[in-house]
């Protein structure tokens, strides 16, 4: 089956999709997008994908392309046209297109774009399996990390770092010697007492929507934990770490930087988070 993108109002063969170049996704990275997992044809979290997409819209003051109902009937005829059982739905929202000026362009309707892509489930089942190692980075980006802008250019920067090293992820670290979050997802530490850790919500990092459903889940079952910043050193030394993202689920990280983490497996408790996702996800309708 060939790949079908929605552009602006048509469906086009993958291959052949564009965008003007003046739109200003483009010339400005004026835009924002979301990616939706698939699974089991079913997508996780549509809801907290789309609030997240309306928010960054409005912190930026980009119309919406449409309406969250016709929106949403897009997004099916996407995965649809594709026929992704496993996978990903991308959308991306930009200003538009007009004469390149770096104010807003007045009556100029914004642009969406979806793409959609098959991913394997069991190769992201293996990955977890191993468990991947990770590098620290600093971090390099502007104060509205929240805003889950296409301008990526310290992300790109930082997962490259991670590639040259043969790792699976950078996560970055602020003045302070914090970590603030990986390059497309949300850090995590077990401390030496099992607590599990994560930095709250703020300006300096995505509100990562697999980071709230896990933390949903974690209240419903009990599971203690707590939402503070965490040093680089706490990193190193702690008993678990793991990530999350919407294309990695729960995923146990085994190395940071030189330090093994544990026994260089994945730890029990990352590995528990793990299935109490995936059961959340089964469970998702
Ligand atoms: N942080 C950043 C910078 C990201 O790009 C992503 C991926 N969208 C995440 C965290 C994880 O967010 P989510 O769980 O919504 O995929």
């Amino acid at each position: 089956m060939s790949r079908i993108a929605y552009v602006n109002g048509q469906y086009q063969p993958h291959s052949h999709a564009n965008v003007h170049i003046e739109d200003r996704g483009y010339q400005f990275a004026d835009g924002v997008y979301e990616v939706v997992t698939i699974v089991n044809s079913k997508m996780i979290d549509e809801e907290g994908h789309l609030q997240r997409l309306w928010r960054s819209l409005a912190e930026l003051r980009i119309d919406a392309p449409m309406k969250a109902e016709p929106l949403k009937m897009v997004m099916r005829e996407v995965v649809r046209r594709n026929g992704i059982v496993n996978g990903i739905i991308y959308l991306q929202v930009t200003r538009g297109v007009a004469p390149r000026d770096h104010p807003f362009p007045k009556n100029t309707p914004p642009a969406l774009v979806m793409t959609a892509k098959r991913l394997s489930m069991d190769k992201a089942e293996k990955t977890a399996e191993k468990g991947v190692s990770v590098v620290t980075v600093p971090d390099i980006r502007w104060a509205r990390c929240d805003i889950k802008s296409v301008s990526l250019l310290p992300n790109v920067l930082a997962k490259q770092a991670a590639k040259d090293n043969g790792a699976y992820e950078a996560f970055q670290i602020d003045a302070d010697g914090m970590v603030t979050e990986g390059s497309s997802t949300n850090a995590w530490i077990v401390d030496q007492n099992g607590k599990v850790i994560t930095r709250p919500t703020s300006n300096e990092i995505l509100a990562g929507i697999t980071r709230a459903s896990l933390i949903r889940e974690l209240e419903k079952k009990g599971v203690e934990f707590e939402l503070r910043s965490f040093t680089v050193e706490e990193l190193h030394n702690a008993r678990e770490v793991f990530l999350t993202s919407s294309t990695s689920y729960v995923l146990p990280v085994v190395k940071v930087d030189e330090h093994v983490i544990g026994n260089g497996n994945p730890g029990s408790i990352s590995m528990t988070l793990r299935e109490i996702y995936r059961e959340f996800m089964n469970a998702a309708s």
